[in-house]
């Protein structure tokens, strides 16, 4: 074991980066991580807005690969907010201390393939260099905040922030005038929240969101201590479900049927919405909540179902704003429920109603520009103290992308993926041996429940090293026509489902960033159906690829 030198080196110490260490140790392999922040966590490290929160219960969103880990930790609450989270990180670092392999404060701005000595360099922004046989990237698939180009940006006299990358130090809000761009996730979380510190809280929307009550409850102990005994059941069925959630219920663990697993609020499959007629539709909205409407499962394939879906919304919605005007423009009209990561909220809409919140429609009245003393659309000028860009994230391939990776023969990823990413299970790119993305595009990722997704992706990348160490192997890459054939696979399971619909613009497939090829960039078809291909590859020797 060369410490200079050592057989792995990862960019990013997020749960992928964490969780890798502490894997490849146990394989027997020397490890250096590479961290621009400085501490772990990734996400939970740097998204500390007010009102950040995860959207699978906590209880589900952590990893199974210690049974002492899944006894010890406590969660306060059934959907955990971003301090708990990152407590649980920190945790982890301790415990398994992996803390002595990470290097942080370092930025990784060039990756570079030497074929002659079979190495991946890896330079940091500081000019430091770090040379190992094989580099994973663990760099996260929405861990490069956009931030829009809006003119006169820098003019800004006031306190300005982004959702994704908030300041460790609290923030004192009272009396002062804030303002938000967005409407996303992020935004829908923090409105209610900065509307409660803030004097005045104008909100520009662009674009509404579909969002449905979260789920609010504190653990209960008898919750707690059914999941702790049930965890080796509940780790097998979240490995055995489609978006990695066990739907385990206490004192009733049969699971449910949802057939999508992730996205929030949903309960199981309630049949499709188009066999019931109105009454009973809405006769279950008032029995159980706005959210029942996603376990209606034709309103993920059936346009006419959708559309009654997408109206029952906008009916509930229009009873709970005071102001008939602003609920017209809290409601989307021009896409489809199921096109978007589904939004969770607490209290959204009941926030429209206060008085010191505004809402500024941004298709009526575009933004102009951003002055010194605060934001002017076409037809008002906003006087502002703070202004918080929650404006998402260049995902998925943005951190890739940004890295400057150069493979074998001088290859540049930035060429490869000119119209989109192109790689094989979403772990690796012909043309770049030994490099390897966790949760990368063609995988399940975000349509996952993201900590299953990593254990499952960083224990097979930890076998395959193995496999090659064991024989004597110099590298491996994808074959292109392996390579090939899984894109077409990828874009195969995503036609036809409300994600690729022509009306959709999401970030999953790259439309929220000007000038990104537009492909639904994670895999569709489900993280057991995924599986099924990945551990074909292990067991068969791996077929699809080219080792040498
Ligand atoms: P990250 O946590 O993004 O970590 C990547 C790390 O790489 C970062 O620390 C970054 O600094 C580092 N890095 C990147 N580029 C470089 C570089 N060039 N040099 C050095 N370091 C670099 N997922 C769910 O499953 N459920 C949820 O409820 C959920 N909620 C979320 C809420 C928010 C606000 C956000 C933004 C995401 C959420 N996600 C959720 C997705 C979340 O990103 C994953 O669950 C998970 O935390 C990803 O871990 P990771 O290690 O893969 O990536
Ligand atoms: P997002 O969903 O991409 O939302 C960005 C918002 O900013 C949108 O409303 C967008 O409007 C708006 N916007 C972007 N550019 C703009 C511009 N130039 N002018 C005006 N508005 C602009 O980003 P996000 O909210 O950060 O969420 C990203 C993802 O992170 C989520 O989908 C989810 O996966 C994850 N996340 C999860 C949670 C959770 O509940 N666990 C919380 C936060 C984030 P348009 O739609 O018009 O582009």
């Amino acid at each position: 074991m060369d410490s200079e030198k050592p057989d792995v080196l990862i960019v990013g110490a997020g749960f992928a980066g964490m969780y890798a260490v502490h894997r490849f140790r146990e394989l027997g392999l020397s490890i250096k991580v590479l961290e621009a922040g400085s501490d772990v966590g990734g996400t939970w490290f740097w998204n500390r807005y007010p009102g950040a929160r995860c959207d699978v219960p906590s209880l589900e969103y952590s990893f199974g690969f210690s049974a002492e880990l899944e006894q010890e930790w406590h969660w306060p609450e059934v959907f955990s907010a971003q301090p708990e989270i990152l407590n649980y990180a920190n945790h982890i670092a301790d415990k398994f201390d992996l803390r002595r392999d990470i290097q942080f404060n370092t930025r990784v701005s060039r990756v570079e393939y030497l074929d002659e000595e079979n190495l991946w360099s890896l330079t940091s922004e500081a000019g430091e260099v770090f040379k190992a046989k094989f580099c994973i990237m663990a760099t996260g698939c929405l861990s490069v905040p956009n931030k829009p180009d809006i003119p006169g940006d820098e003019d800004f006299a006031g306190l300005k922030l982004h959702t994704g990358l908030w300041p460790k130090e609290s923030i004192d809000l009272a009396g002062k005038r804030v303002g938000i761009i967005g409407t996303g996730s992020s935004a829908v979380q923090a409105i209610p929240e900065l509307a409660k510190a803030a004097g005045h809280l104008t909100v520009f929307q662009r674009t509404p969101v579909y969002t449905v009550p979260a789920n609010r409850k504190a653990m209960r102990d008898a919750v707690e201590s059914e999941f702790k005994e049930n965890y080796r059941l509940i780790r097998e069925r979240q490995w055995n479900n489609r978006g990695g959630v066990s739907n385990f219920r206490p004192n009733r663990s049969v699971p449910s049927k949802s057939k999508r697993g992730m996205g929030g609020g949903r309960r199981g499959d309630a049949g499709l919405i188009k066999s019931i007629s109105p009454e009973q539709r809405q006769a279950m909205i008032d029995q159980r909540g706005l959210e029942v409407i996603l376990n209606f499962t034709d309103v993920y394939t059936d346009p006419g179902a959708n559309e009654i879906a997408n109206d029952l919304f906008r009916s509930t919605v229009r009873e709970m704003i005071d102001d008939a005007e602003v609920a017209e423009k809290l409601l989307p009209q021009d896409y489809g429920l199921g096109c978007k990561r589904q939004v969770l909220d607490r209290d959204y809409y009941s926030t429209f109603n206060r008085d010191n919140v505004t809402l500024v429609d941004l298709k009526q009245t575009p933004i102009e520009r951003i002055t010194p003393n605060g934001l002017t659309t076409e037809d008002t000028e906003y006087d502002l103290d703070v202004l918080i860009y929650a404006t998402g994230f260049d995902a998925m391939t943005g951190a890739l992308l940004k890295l400057n990776i150069t493979g074998r023969d001088g290859r540049q990823l930035t060429d490869k993926w000119e119209f989109g990413p192109v790689a094989y299970l979403g772990l690796q790119m012909e043309g770049f041996p030994n490099l390897f993305t966790v949760t990368g595009p063609g995988s399940p990722s975000v349509l996952c429940n993201m900590l299953v997704a990593i254990e499952q992706h960083v224990n097979w990348i930890g076998d395959c090293i193995k496999y090659l160490d064991g024989k004597g192997l110099n590298s491996i890459e994808p074959l292109p026509e392996s390579e090939q054939r899984w894109v077409q696979q990828v874009n195969k399971v995503a036609d036809g489902t409300m994600f690729t619909a022509p009306s959709c613009n999401s970030w999953y497939l790259g439309a929220n960033i000007e000038g990104k090829p537009r492909i639904f960039m994670p895999y569709v078809g489900g993280f057991p159906q995924y599986r099924v291909h990945c551990e074909a590859e292990t067991d068969e020797g791996y077929p699809g690829f080219s080792v040498v």
